[in-house]
């Protein structure tokens, strides 16, 4: 067995905060059913290193310390890949807007719909993708978007 330091558990917990999204690398095990590229909710850390993980296709499997790889996510695919997962789980009614992180006020199907992954953002933020999409406005990079960047800097789990 292989076990970290305090201080690498400490990295490893600041480095994957609880509620950031986590992409599978590689898993060492020959059993496993989760796919590389695979999306899973951080959890935590535990005091063996291990990633706690609530992986997208319903696993509960730990990154194990050591033995699997795994990354947060990084690239627009892979963040659109998360805002749709968030999408099919947006609250009905008063949902904050995944784009810029304000409370949308009264049934979320009366805000917008966002052209880059299926979920509803706030008017003023629809607006701003037509700007974007009409060459007026510079395009903001969905790994930019509150969703995705307030779990990644530890503010905790997304919550719709
Ligand atoms: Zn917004």
């Amino acid at each position: 067995m292989n076990f970290p330091s305090r201080e690498t558990v400490e990295r490893l917990r600041r480095e994957y905060p609880v509620g950031c999204r986590i992409v599978l690398d590689e898993m060492d095990d020959p059993y496993t059913k989760i796919p590389v590229g695979a999306q899973a909710t951080c959890q935590g850390v535990d005091d063996a290193g291990n990633i706690l993980c609530a992986w997208d296709c319903g696993s509960g499997l730990s990154i194990a310390f050591g033995a699997d790889r795994c990354h947060k996510v990084r690239t627009d695919d892979e963040a659109k890949i998360t805002l749709e997962w968030y999408g099919k789980r947006q609250p009905k009614e008063n949902a904050r807007c995944p784009r810029c992180g304000c409370r949308m006020d009264g049934a979320s199907s009366r805000h917008a719909l966002s052209r880059r992954a299926g979920i509803m953002i706030c008017d003023e933020d629809g607006m701003r993708e037509a700007l974007e999409d009409a060459g007026i406005m510079e395009r903001m990079q969905l790994t930019q978007w509150a969703a995705i960047a307030g779990p990644e800097c530890g503010e905790g789990p997304w919550e719709g």
